[in-house]
């Protein structure tokens, strides 16, 4: 037996930052390592189908136990990191946290944050201070593989046929894309990648990706009256046309916005990125059409031409999939309260895996691996709060 705190020491030591610019899949060789160590594990637990595909994709299944028809359960987490903080993770233990300031081996402390004081007396896991944790995902990759255990004991309840998926790359927003929904086999699936212990999501943004280029001419500034057009001041004033309080640094809860993430430009050519992000489909159809009506704007000032957009759809909100299928929330809102944990449901301003496998056919909400902090130095997990998940995992699909 390893305990899900054993294990998830064992794997944040395994770096696996996903990487954007690789178009390979996946993208860094680590996560093909973390693959194999966790076939292996699971082969050697008894998950008899555990296998990764060519493409760092991990899946395995535990049977049906006992009399009656149960549903098929999905769990799924990734084994990909964000690459928020570049290092390699040296997890560190705090035996029993005195509620105070946490100061890390590099000395970074943790305060201020109002999570704290309900940790205290907690064994807690914290970093270095010089790399993310990896509690995002591999809490929930610990999680889900000592509930595989536990479910193989001899002594274990009755369940229905559980499958589990390991993915790669969710962190560039890649996770969904090679996924075998068919070969997985599950009625429906959960991943196990929120924060805080007890929360439960299903809605999660529209979201579209702009890119808006300028084209200027160029010409020496000292005989450019009347024949410069500069490309960047256009790109400027785009920018300037969009409103300025949907921004994410001034939205919150369900308010959707419009964020610039790159630009560069000079006098003859100039580009924008934006994502454009709404939990209503109908508000994300209004954020495009605005940034159409600005480009249609610029082009009559400037000539037709000047200004062009490409505006790509990127994912879904689920609720739409999700909702259908009450059962699927009321199950994991039972399996909380069955271990004395109120669930939180509340959107996520983001999307998950789950967003894009509820649209392959796979409905499939978000459930808490118990950590705080994620993408940065100060994320942190309770040792508790994975264990109390492991119990929830268990009463989810017993
Ligand atoms: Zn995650």
């Amino acid at each position: 037996m390893s305990s899900v705190r054993e294990r998830f020491l064992r794997y944040v030591q395994v770096e696996t930052t996903s990487c954007e610019a690789n178009e390979c899949c996946p993208s860094t060789p680590g996560q093909m390592i973390l693959g194999e160590m966790l076939v292996s594990e699971l082969l050697a637990m008894g998950v008899r189908d555990a296998r990764m595909d060519a493409h760092g994709y991990v899946y395995g299944s535990i049977p049906a136990k006992g009399a009656g028809q149960k549903p098929a359960i999905g769990l799924i987490a990734h084994m990909d990191t964000s690459d928020a903080v570049p290092g390699t993770t040296r997890p560190q233990v705090i035996p029993a946290y005195d509620g105070g300031v946490i100061r890390l081996q590099n000395g970074t402390e943790i305060s201020g944050f109002s999570f704290l004081q309900q940790l205290k007396g907690q064994e807690l896991i914290v970093t270095s201070g010089d790399s993310v944790l990896g509690a995002d995902d591999k809490a929930g990759v610990a999680e889900i593989m000592a509930l595989c255990e536990r479910l193989l004991a001899p002594d274990a309840p009755d369940h229905g046929k559980i499958c589990i998926g390991f993915t790669p790359d969710e962190e560039i927003g890649r996770g969904a894309d090679l996924f075998d929904v068919e070969g997985f086999g599950a009625d429906f699936a959960y991943t196990v990648d929120g924060g805080a212990l007890g929360e439960l999501e299903y809605e999660c943004f529209n979201a579209a990706s702009c890119r808006v280029t300028v084209k200027g001419v160029s010409i020496h500034p000292g005989s450019a009256k009347g024949q410069m057009v500069n490309a960047s001041l256009i790109a400027m004033e785009f920018a300037g046309m969009l409103p300025s309080w949907e921004r994410p640094e001034h939205t919150e809860g369900y308010e959707g916005f419009y964020h610039l993430t790159g630009m560069s430009g000079n006098e003859e050519a100039a580009e924008l990125r934006y994502i454009l992000r709404d939990h209503d489909a109908a508000k994300l159809e209004e954020k495009k059409a605005t940034v159409l009506a600005a480009v249609a704007w610029l082009n009559g000032r400037y000539g037709e031409g000047t200004v062009t957009v490409e505006l790509k759809d990127s994912y879904r909100n689920m609720r739409e999939i999700v909702e259908q299928y009450p059962e699927i929330l009321d199950r994991a809102k039972k399996a909380f309260l069955d271990n004395g944990i109120e669930p939180s449901t509340q959107p996520i301003r983001g999307g998950t895996d789950g967003a894009r496998l509820s649209y392959m056919g796979l409905p499939c909400p978000n459930l808490s691996t118990g950590g705080y902090n994620f993408h940065g130095r100060k994320e942190l997990i309770p040792v508790p709060a994975m264990e109390k998940m492991v119990d929830v995992l268990a009463s989810l699909v017993c």
